[in-house]
């Protein structure tokens, strides 16, 4: 399977310099370095400012999953229907799921998608149940160490309780789409801000690569607090 500091798929690391406003046609491959994945929140940022950018629509990566939640609401023709939402089972166009299903079952199902495991993690929806998900945040992965997933697992659920996102109940899985882009900067500055402070407390009990991967990541989003906040 996957492991840190073996990125060799879609998790090209390093490669792409620093670069504010690339434009389109990136293939969404290389979105994942520490450098990549600041500029993805940065154009998502963008984005979330801007209302309108094909950049955006194109590319869903972002850091910890959530600005690009605000990317695939400018896709047209999705309606959403907020007051109406059946209950979980209610998927009658998708005869695999009888049951309704646990957070668990969507997020390891989003993990194996690659359409929908990308920017560390994520609101991600299963028909009308949302759920925090989990994803890898290079160099680190999933599962490889808990106390990191926690603060991840903390940001996302940050964003599935202040309810800025909604699911689509008629649709299968799926990321969340946010209700309200213009909240989502200084809703990212918050949650990380927080997992800032997490992993500050974090890391001093960590050993090998999971303090110097958290330590990174804990960087990067200082870098990016510091750029938007
Ligand atoms: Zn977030």
């Amino acid at each position: 399977m996957r492991h840190a500091l073996a990125p060799d798929r879609k998790y090209s690391s390093a490669g792409a310099p620093p670069q504010p406003k690339r434009r389109a046609s990136a293939p969404p491959a290389a979105v994942f370095s520490n450098q990549s994945a600041l500029e993805a929140i940065q154009r998502k940022s963008d984005c979330a400012y801007g209302g309108e950018c094909a950049d955006c629509k194109k590319e869903t990566e972002s850091f910890y999953g959530d600005l690009d939640e605000g990317i695939e609401k400018q896709t047209p023709g999705k309606e959403e229907k907020p007051a109406d939402k059946p209950k979980d089972e209610k998927k009658p166009e998708k005869p695999k799921e009888t049951k309704a299903p646990s957070c668990t079952d969507i997020c390891d199902r989003a993990y194996q998608d690659d359409t929908l495991n990308s920017g560390g993690g994520g609101v991600v929806c299963d028909g009308a149940t949302k759920c925090a998900c989990v994803f890898d945040v290079p160099p680190l992965t999933r599962g490889q160490c808990p106390d990191f997933d926690k603060v991840v697992l903390n940001h996302e659920q940050k964003h599935v309780t202040e309810n800025n996102s909604e699911c689509d109940p008629k649709g299968g899985l799926h990321r969340a789409k946010v209700k309200d882009e213009s909240k989502l900067v200084d809703a990212e500055c918050r949650h990380r801000k927080a997992s800032i402070k997490e992993l500050d407390e974090a890391i001093p009990k960590q050993k090998g690569d999971c303090k110097t991967g958290m330590k990174s990541v804990r960087d990067l989003l200082k870098t990016w607090v510091d750029a938007n906040c």
